[in-house]
């Protein structure tokens, strides 16, 4: 169950700023977090299930990793008190120490043991002195001046020490995560329950694939992007096909989506002439806010609540859809998904490429490719960046996020970019 508010229009109003009408990207993104609280639900996993997973323990080593101090490098441990400072020192050598094979007994003064990386460092040794410095002859060893004390030595817990927390729950577990709770012997953990994400399309111009495509029909293409974006969030998505632009069948899909996810995604249906319809039964099924944010694309969006799931109504272009659900929707599916830290996408900077257009009071999201040339790490536009221009996403491999208050871009100037790559 989420943790219940009010009423989002309650909570939304009462923010600096805050103008349905004219909604700059950032407020959205403040007023749509201002809502939002985990959905519950915890059961465990197989540490390799577990990728991806937000964690929902906090994992404590109940021993120090490394358990014993070890050898970093092969060659001869020895006891640093032993070693004249300015001159060279004989030693006799006593027996080895492998990895995963201890050398048994304990080492006196005068005395050391050849040793292998990963050893166990033996009773007494306090330093390791690398094999390629040392001359030796059967038993006898000879160290030339300046070692120290505990170098090339590996200390016990240095990697995890035993009672400090490692991992926290809302932490989305990544490799080397798993390999962590793998090195403290941990078979399976503790993890939150995955979020539901039902979606739609709307739209009485969609055709499914499979069936004939009529003249003024096109090809339902968004459920396909939306599938491909929930699925890589680590949602489990659930595809309620596509719904006509009728009340009715709209009324019954919302009941429905509600009543077997937390959250909802649908596109189309929230522009200027289709809003009204929808905005009337959706007064009757929950509370939902209809917005017209100031961005390019993906101006009209809804956001609001049906029972206990949270809606985002995307606009229907396609390349809208993608920027929306990025711009909001990635990120409020992490916070309800149970994700504790900032998982905001990076803005990096990259050199503009050529002149873009762009007119301030809006933040446009153009498809950019990032590439390097001798000198910097540059952007250029994909080209047409109309909003039913899906090559353009399938092109990009970034954003260029140009910012509310910019104008027009030059070519040189920095401008933020949002790597694709991060987004997985
Ligand atoms: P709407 O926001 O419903 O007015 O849709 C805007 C435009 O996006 C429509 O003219 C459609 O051509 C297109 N569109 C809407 N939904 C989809 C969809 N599921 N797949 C592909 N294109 C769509
Ligand atoms: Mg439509």
């Amino acid at each position: 169950m989420n943790e219940r508010i009010a009423s989002i229009g309650a909570v939304v109003s009462c923010m600096d700023g805050y103008d349905p009408d004219a909604l700059p990207v950032d407020t959205a993104c403040a007023a749509i977090r201002a809502c939002l609280a985990p959905v519950g639900g915890v059961e465990r996993a197989a540490t390799r299930s577990a990728l991806g997973r937000v964690l929902a323990e906090t994992i404590v080593p109940r021993f120090d990793v490394p358990a014993q101090d070890n050898s970093a490098m092969d060659g001869w441990a020895v006891r640093s008190a032993d070693l004249n400072p300015d001159a060279e020192t004989a030693l006799s050598e006593l027996g080895s120490a492998l990895a995963g094979k201890a050398y048994p007994g304990a080492v006196g003064a005068g005395q050391c043991v050849r040793i292998m990386t990963g050893a166990v460092m033996p009773a007494g040794t306090d330093a390791v002195v690398i094999q390629e410095a040392v001359k030796s002859s059967g038993m006898r060893v000879v160290i030339p001046a300046g070692q120290k004390r505990g170098q090339n030595v590996r200390a016990a817990g240095e990697d995890l020490k035993t009672g400090v927390p490692v991992l926290r729950p809302g932490r989305a577990l990544t490799p080397a995560d798993l390999g962590l709770i793998a090195s403290l012997g941990i078979a399976e953990v503790a993890v939150r329950r995955r979020l539901r994400v039902a979606f739609f399309s709307t739209g009485d111009e969609l055709a499914s694939i499979g069936q004939p495509l009529a003249v003024g029909q096109v090809y339902d293409s968004n459920r396909y992007t939306l599938f491909g974006m929930l699925a890589r969030l680590g949602v489990e998505p659930l595809d309620m096909g596509v719904v006509h632009d009728d009340p009715q069948q709209l009324e019954a899909a919302f009941r429905q989506a509600a009543a077997s996810a937390d959250a909802i995604v649908t596109s189309g249906g929230v522009s200027v002439g289709e809003a009204d319809f929808v905005k009337q039964m959706m007064a009757k099924l929950g509370e939902v806010l209809f917005w017209k944010i100031a961005m390019r694309p993906g101006r009209p969006m809804a956001f609001g609540r049906i029972d206990d799931a949270f809606l985002f109504g995307l606009p229907g272009n396609p390349v809208a859809v993608m920027v929306t659900f990025y711009a909001f929707v990635r990120q409020a599916l992490l916070v309800l998904g149970g994700r504790g830290d900032d998982a905001a996408l990076p803005l990096l900077h990259a050199q503009a490429a050529h002149a873009f257009r762009k007119v301030p009071g809006r933040t446009e999201y153009q498809r950019g490719i990032l590439f390097r040339d001798a000198a910097a790490w540059k952007v250029k536009s994909t080209g047409q960046q109309g909003s039913g221009v899906l090559r353009s996403m399938s092109e990009a491999n970034c954003f260029v996020v140009l910012e509310h208050a910019r104008g027009r871009v030059e070519a040189g100037e920095p401008v933020p970019v949002q790597l694709f790559d991060g987004l997985v």
